[in-house]
């Protein structure tokens, strides 16, 4: 028996890897948390020749600069937890924006394999990616598939395998040359590791290099840890300002830009395009839909649409559920003589249970909406319009999906708008999101102001409702900046908004929306 494989797939969001993680592993699917933070960790197996292999999906970054929690978890298990070949998932039709997370795991010295993804997208857009060509300048093989249709998934498993099971000193895929003074800098840095003690683990002397003259700062700290203070660190600062003397930039820019010179060299060379001036769809639909005055309107309506979705959509099951419990308390109550016991069935356990489950057709009919939202790339467009007001009060402009349907529209809930802030990547963002959203004007607290009301203002009951609902905003947003700039304060690590091409979405990946629903309640 050969011994199991481990594959992990790594790649930038909306690359298609968890498409291709389910082409990959069907049903045998397990979720969980990556220990110690709250990103997600999927995992699944399949089989190739009656061998065991283990697919692991890593969390979808741009970049393994240790600036997100995404980032340290996705390079942390590349260096540490031993994949035995590391599939990038690529969006070939943005290939030079996706090949840079290729090129950094290449300087990790792991083994990749590159899944050359949305082939039919590239395609479609005229672009002509000879990949062998292109395999054989990065050296490391490529697989072209079309995530959706499940095409290249086979050869893609084949080619992983095979790559896994070369002897580690085969392995030598191209690496960035950043020039001759970036270069001996890096050198210098290099002979003081060198000098230092062998390590155990397998990451490369140069990498560790780089890193360091990134100013990276866990890479920082694991060097520290293993060489004291014997001058590693202060050559790398010395390299550092010789850098930024010589280009008039930080070291890490010049190390950015050897990594972008090498890829445009690398694609120049094997990539046709061919209509360069075609206007694309998605761009055609941006035009409307992110325009600059009919833009908000049109997503008023969409979160409106939402909200309206959760709540009415879901009333007649939520009215369900209640007659249900409703009907078994009174059940109970005739069949269990009075006293403790049945006040323990009927109010605790029947009650209590019923309570939690009148949420859930509420949380399903949202978590089906923001599925769709986030499936067809509107998504990101909300966040886009939203992104500079919300920053302004430390939010993400995803914040508002949850403070709308927390009662932003007088009337909502609380309970789905936690839930909804799952879309939220930065934790402090999402936990001050979290914080604010139940100060809304929730279907709980109308009651208590429509008796307010009719008490103190009767004759302008409409206008009092809304202008409360105005109040609550305010109170939250001036709440989340108060949070972000006390008790969670610092910088949100600065990040691309990605706007994906929109998609029709699929049921293919309901599938792991409906699997991160299970988990998440
Ligand atoms: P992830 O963010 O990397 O996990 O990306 P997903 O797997 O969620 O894919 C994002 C979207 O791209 C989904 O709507 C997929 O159906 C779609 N998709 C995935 N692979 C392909 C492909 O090869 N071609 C096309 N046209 N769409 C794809
Ligand atoms: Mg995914």
């Amino acid at each position: 028996m050969s011994k199991p494989i481990t594959i992990a797939l790594a790649g930038n969001p909306n690359s298609g890897k968890t498409t291709i993680f389910n082409a990959l592993t069907g049903a045998r699917q397990h979720v969980g948390n990556w220990p110690g933070v709250t990103v997600e960790k999927k995992e699944g197996s399949t089989s190739h020749n009656g061998r065991v292999v283990h697919v692991v999906d890593l969390p979808g970054t741009y970049s393994l600069t240790a600036l997100s929690e995404d980032e340290i978890v996705a390079r942390n298990f590349v260096m540490k937890g031993d994949p035995d070949v590391v599939v990038d998932v690529v969006d070939s039709a943005n290939l030079e924006r996706n090949l840079y997370l290729a090129v950094q795991l290449m300087e990790m010295g792991v083994k990749v394999v590159l899944a050359l993804n949305m082939i039919d997208v590239a395609n479609g857009r005229g672009m002509k990616i000879d990949h062998e060509r292109l395999a054989r300048l990065l050296r490391v093989p490529i697989v072209t598939t079309n995530g959706k249709k499940e095409k290249g998934i086979k050869q893609l498993l084949e080619v992983a395998v095979q790559e896994a099971d070369k002897p580690a000193g085969d392995y030598s895929a191209s690496h960035v040359t950043y020039g001759l003074e970036v270069e001996d800098e890096l050198t210098k840095i290099e002979e003081k590791l060198e000098s230092g003690p062998t390590p155990e683990d397998r990451v490369p002397t140069r990498w560790l290099a780089v890193k360091l003259l990134e100013g990276d700062a866990e890479v920082e700290k694991l060097v520290e840890q293993r060489y004291g203070n014997d001058g590693v660190l202060d050559q790398a600062r010395k390299s550092r300002s010789h850098i930024s003397e010589v280009f008039g930039d930080g070291a890490d820019i010049a190390v950015t830009d050897g990594r972008y010179g090498f890829i445009a060299g690398a694609v120049k060379e094997s990539v046709v395009v061919d209509r360069l001036d075609r206007v694309y769809l998605s761009d055609k639909i941006d035009n409307v839909l992110t325009h600059r005055l009919l833009g908000p309107v049109i997503m008023l309506l969409i979160l409106y649409g939402i909200y309206q979705c959760t709540f009415v959509g879901s009333e007649p099951l939520v009215g369900y559920f209640e007659a249900f419990f409703a009907r078994l308390s009174g059940f109970a109550a005739a069949a269990i003589p009075e006293g403790l016991i049945q006040s323990l069935v009927v109010s605790g356990m029947i009650d209590g249970v019923g309570g939690v489950m009148g949420f859930v057709p509420l949380i399903a009919f949202m978590f089906f909406a923001i599925a769709i939202l986030e499936d067809t790339g509107y998504m990101a467009r909300v966040a886009f319009m939203l992104d500079r007001v919300l920053k302004s009060f430390g939010l993400h402009g995803s914040s508002v999906l949850a403070l709308m349907v927390s009662g932003g529209i007088a009337g909502g809930c609380a309970v789905p708008a936690v839930m909804a802030t799952r879309t939220l990547r930065e934790p402090k963002e999402r936990l001050a999101t979290i914080l604010v959203a139940p100060l809304m004007n929730c279907g709980a607290k109308l009651p208590v102001y429509a008796l307010l009301i009719a008490a103190f203002f009767p004759g302008d009951k409409a206008s009092m409702m809304f202008a409360l609902t105005l109040i609550s905003w305010g109170f939250v947003l001036v709440s989340a900046r108060v949070l972000r700039s006390t008790l969670l304060g610092g910088q949100s690590a600065p990040f691309v908004l990605e706007m994906p091409p929109y998609r029709v979405p699929t049921v293919a990946h309901e599938r792991s929306f409906s699997m991160q629903a299970d988990r998440s309640l």
